[in-house]
């Protein structure tokens, strides 16, 4: 039936090469922002260095037979919890196909895609379990469902669609109404999230088949969401809480990854729907995860769930910052850029990518960390999952990152969006067969210098749109060499005729930044760009005296009549928010660390006279302690003063890893 599936053509252009899988006529809302389309993005430089690295080492290196097995074999065991990873993987490996649309990837795609399908029984049913709601078999349900709509999206075959759609038929007959509530299924300490967080998939079938009692359900499934159930007397309520704004913490049960699940199918269900409550819902939920729970480096929870992180992110948390949580906050970060096209959440996503994600990703793309601490050393995920082969971070890790070229640049009614700036090329769809290649040349963000040159056959009329992050408090753009008005944050929108051989430069203000911690304004962290920095024991040793970071709130002086250098220590409360301070890149650089900076510290031998400048050595926190050992420690906030001889905990993989035993290793590594 190809006349119920109609292509959608996005109003103005990028329609030509964007074949979503979307039925349009069921769309009640629209984004503002849609993502680059298959095969027409191309990454270099550090970005894509590590994109390669966890597509060719980490994606195509798994024995996805390990993730179907589970489904054709099935299983009650409590303990075997296997059903997520072949969705989780597929996604991502769908993902990396989209990126790179080689036949080496179809092929993968293709033959887990069968793989899976054969599993399926003559009823529909797709699950690893024999019987239906063992705890964790609706989140697997809803995974292979992703995978399996995943794999229609890129490839357009009808029938992976089918098997999906008869998935979710097969759910229906047992918990559609008047059948087993999904509220009371899962763990009860969840609150039932993980299995309404099948709403995602549903909505997801809706859009592509256009059939009614899959819209049905998915507002079934939400109107639970209000109701008592035997889990909970108030009910999930998580639509309420989020509009009321109530803390993420207070909402239904703090498993900060399920829980952003459960948003990103209210964030689909919004678009079938046009229900203002639901994306006012996600916004404010989106925004209170950002003020209460985002740790500087962008992600949050210890110990998978939240903790009210913002105001405790200076102390040695346990399990910190789990990268399932990490992962799905950038994924929910992308709903919200594509529904509202708000900027801000291109900002977040960037500062979660530089930092929290790429620190959780080992240095060969293969393997992933469960939890990435703020100070101590880092640790590889425990194997969780022996008889697959892997974790839940391992398998939710590429799926965060192989977002980046889908918002690298997007699609606007009027032009493209540029998010990220990157070393690369990207191909943009113009009116009448016309086609903008547009190359980035950049090394950013070690250095804020971003030229962006743009080849097309013919002239055309339209915007180009320049994020400006927040914290660029001082940029200059020009076109053709032509300095542009451009000091305010957001969207910097350049609405002309383009023509081939025209330029953009773009100069990011990169200067250090001081900040004072949320919840303790006398520990301090040192932010460059969209990077975090941090301390490193292959840097700085500890010694025993204390510094304090010189930034310039400090007032420092020379006194001609004394010959002395000093500075007045002021309380810290008496400085603003955001200090800047004068950081120098260190060159070269040992193995494995992306950049390094001396950052100037205050030495104070006595109170008030013979103050020092001293530096010490900071580097990015995604390279900060990433040898992964006991030996090589770390810290991103510094008390103030700073204790030399206490800077780093020791052993803190025992906070990380709360069993007895041994420390985990790298599965893959010997
Ligand atoms: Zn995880």
């Amino acid at each position: 039936m190809k006349n119920l599936l109609i292509i959608k053509i996005l109003i103005f252009f990028g329609g030509c090469l964007t074949v979503t899988a979307q039925n349009s006529a069921v769309l009640k809302a629209n984004d503002r922002l849609s993502p680059s389309p298959k095969g027409t993005v191309s990454i270099q430089g550090y970005l894509g260095q590590k994109l390669e690295l966890c597509i060719q080492n980490g994606i195509m290196q798994k024995d996805y037979e390990l993730y179907i097995k589970p489904f054709a074999v099935r299983n009650d065991d409590p303990s075997k919890w296997q059903g997520e990873f072949w969705g989780k993987w597929f996604t991502s490996a769908a993902l990396a196909y989209g990126y790179q649309p080689s036949q080496k990837h179809l092929n993968l795609i293709q033959t887990a895609t069968e793989g899976l399908m054969n599993t399926q029984t003559p009823q529909g049913r797709l699950s690893s379990y024999t019987k239906d709601f063992g705890d964790w078999d609706i989140w697997g349900r809803k995974y292979a469902l992703l995978g399996l709509v995943a794999y229609y999206d890129q490839t357009g075959d009808k029938r992976a669609l089918d098997a999906a759609a008869r998935g979710l038929d097969d759910l229906i007959a047992v918990a559609g109404p008047g059948k087993q509530k999904l509220t009371e299924t899962g763990l009860s300490l969840l609150e039932a999230l993980s299995s309404n967080s099948v709403l995602e998939p549903v909505v997801l079938i809706y859009q592509r088949t256009g059939q009614q009692k899959y819209l049905d359900f998915a507002n079934y499934i939400v109107e639970q969401w209000s109701l008592p159930n035997k889990y909970t007397a108030r009910g999930m309520r998580l639509v309420e809480d989020a509009l009321a704004g109530v803390d993420p913490i207070h909402i239904s049960a703090p498993k900060g990854y399920e829980q952003m699940s459960c948003f990103e199918g209210l964030c689909e269900l919004y678009r079938v729907t046009g229900n203002q409550k639901y994306l006012d819902a996600v916004v404010t939920f989106g925004h209170k995860v950002r003020e209460t729970e985002n740790m500087i480096v962008g992600s949050g929870s210890s110990g998978e769930l939240w903790c009210n992180g913002a105001m405790r992110q200076t102390e040695l948390l346990e399990q910190p910052m789990e990268t399932c949580v990490t992962a799905t906050w950038i994924k929910f970060c992308y709903q919200l850029l594509r529904l509202t096209g708000d900027p801000v959440w291109a900002d977040e996503m960037e500062v979660t990518l530089y930092n929290a994600l790429l620190g959780a990703m080992a240095d060969d793309g293969n393997w992933w960390a469960y939890f990435s601490p703020l100070m101590g050393e880092r640790m590889p995920s425990p194997l969780q999952v022996p008889s697959c082969n892997t974790s839940c971070c391992v398998a939710n890790g590429p799926r965060g990152l192989l977002t980046v070229p889908g918002w690298s640049v997007m699609r606007s009614n009027d032009g493209p969006v540029i998010n990220l700036y990157a070393q690369g090329e990207w191909k943009y769809a113009l009116p009448e067969g016309n086609e903008l290649v547009l190359n980035q040349n950049t090394d950013y963000p070690k250095t804020g210098e971003i030229e962006l040159l743009i080849s097309q056959k013919k002239s055309a009329r339209y915007t180009i749109s320049l994020r400006i992050p927040a914290w660029s408090k001082n940029t200059k753009v020009w076109v053709n060499g032509d300095l542009v008005e451009a000091n305010a944050s957001g969207y910097l929108q350049l609405g002309r005729e383009w023509k081939d051989g025209d330029k953009v430069k773009l100069s990011l203000d990169m200067r250090g930044r001081v900040l004072k911690a949320p919840g303790n304004p006398n520990q301090m962290a040192v932010m460059r760009g969209p990077v975090v920095l941090a301390l490193d024991s292959r840097f700085v040793k500890e010694k025993s005296y204390n510094l304090w970071l010189l930034h310039d709130g400090y007032n420092w002086k020379h006194d001609q009549s004394w010959k002395i250098d000093y500075a007045l220590l002021e309380p810290v409360s008496s400085f603003p928010q955001e200090m800047y301070i004068d950081l120098n890149p260190v060159n070269p650089l040992p193995d494995g660390v992306w950049m390094a900076f001396e950052v100037p510290f205050l030495y104070r031998p006595t109170h008030f006279v013979n103050h020092k400048k001293e530096s010490l050595v900071m580097c990015d926190y995604a390279s900060a302690g990433n040898q992964y050992s006991t030996e090589n420690l770390f810290r991103v906030w510094m008390p103030q003063p700073l204790f030399l001889n206490y800077l780093y905990p020791k052993d803190s993989w025992r906070v990380l890893y709360q069993k007895d035993g041994d420390r985990p290793k790298f599965p893959h590594k010997h």
